[in-house]
């Protein structure tokens, strides 16, 4: 174990994620406080920072970058319930944000109910989806640069998007939100709701990454279909393709297309990351062929021999 400035590096056998699989960390560091992420970033200025890892599949054998996790007042909020304002680290847990607004009858973030994330997992993916996505919420974001220049972006400098913000080259420590007041027993409902849908939808209780492909256009994904007229930005439910091509409860070793939600891969006991990959692989060459779609991966993917499959 080495202690630097009060950083505490140790290793780490298996880099906890939602998959439940995967390699570890050479180098792990919890970091609590801007001091020591000006630290960690000296230390290894590629470092990883790792969410609530639900979005995330780490190789089997794990990666050698320094990887960090935001703790101590990273993982803080504090509420101006006059100016319905949030302001919280990159390292807090929303659902439990989440909870605490519609509590407060502070509404917005009721809409993202059931996506497991930290603060900055949630703005570097833009998480969301039916009911709404993070960026609408957003005033500004903090971090910092890999050189460690402190950042503030306004939200009309961040080019958010369809699970993509631009955010993931700085290390983000956290952001203002602007939510709205409103009956707290109003924005309860919306709450369960937003929970009743996705609990009816998707395998919640299983281990997975939410949704592994982003949802196809025809003018990004298959131009020689696109025709302009008035069908841009449509887009297709990468699940349906998946579904439709007779993948769903496709298995490769322990890791299976699920059978309630196709564009949701379920890992089963004993399942590696290599058998994720097996199947996105498979996955992806026959939706190719039925379709000739290419489906782009929003799971993000930890790798020492590969690049990061998801975009940010
Ligand atoms: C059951 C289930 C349901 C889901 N449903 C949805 C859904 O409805 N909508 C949706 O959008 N997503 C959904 N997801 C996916 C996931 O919840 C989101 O992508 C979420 O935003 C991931 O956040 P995280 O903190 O877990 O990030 P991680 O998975 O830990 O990391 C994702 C990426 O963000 C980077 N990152 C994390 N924190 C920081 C930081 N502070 N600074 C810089 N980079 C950082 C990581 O390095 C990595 O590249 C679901 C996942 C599961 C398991």
């Amino acid at each position: 174990m080495i202690v630097a400035e009060e950083l505490v590096i140790s290793s780490l056998p298996q880099i906890p994620t939602w998959f439940g699989i995967g390699g570890g960390a050479a180098r792990f560091a919890e970091v609590s406080s801007p001091a020591q992420l000006r630290r960690a970033v000296e230390i290894d200025s590629r470092l990883r920072v790792l969410g609530d890892g639900a979005n995330l599949l780490v190789d089997d054998d794990g990666v050698d970058e320094l990887v960090i996790v935001m703790k101590g007042e990273f993982a803080e909020w504090t509420v101006n319930s006059s100016a319905a304002t949030v302001r919280v680290g990159a390292g807090a847990n929303l659902p439990k944000l989440i909870n605490e607004t519609v509590r407060l009858g502070l509404a917005g973030l009721e809409t993202l109910g059931g996506i497991p994330a930290s603060i900055g997992g949630a703005l570097v993916m833009n998480a969301g989806g039916k009911f709404g996505e993070i960026e609408q919420y957003v005033l500004r974001v903090f971090g910092i640069s890999r050189d460690g220049r402190e950042v503030v972006l306004e939200r009309k400098d961040i080019p958010f998007g369809y699970r993509r913000s631009g955010l993931g080259e700085y290390l983000l420590t956290g952001c203002e939100l602007q939510l709205a007041p409103e009956d707290p027993a109003a924005v309860r409902r919306r709450q369960k709701e937003v929970m009743a849908y996705k609990k009816g939808s998707q395998p919640m209780a299983e281990k997975s990454a939410g949704c592994t492909y982003k949802n196809p256009t025809l003018e990004d994904d298959l131009p020689e279909l696109f025709d302009a007229n008035g069908r841009a930005g449509r887009r297709i439910p990468a699940g349906l393709l998946i579904d439709r091509a007779g993948l769903k409860g496709l298995r490769v070793g322990g890791a299976q297309v699920s059978d309630v939600h196709a564009n949701f891969f379920v890992t089963h006991p004993g399942a590696t990351a290599r058998d994720v990959i097996g199947l996105m692989n498979e996955v992806e060459r026959r939706v190719m062929d039925r379709f000739g779609v290419r489906l782009t991966r929003e799971v993000v993917v930890w790798s020492r021999t590969e690049g990061s499959g998801g975009t940010k």
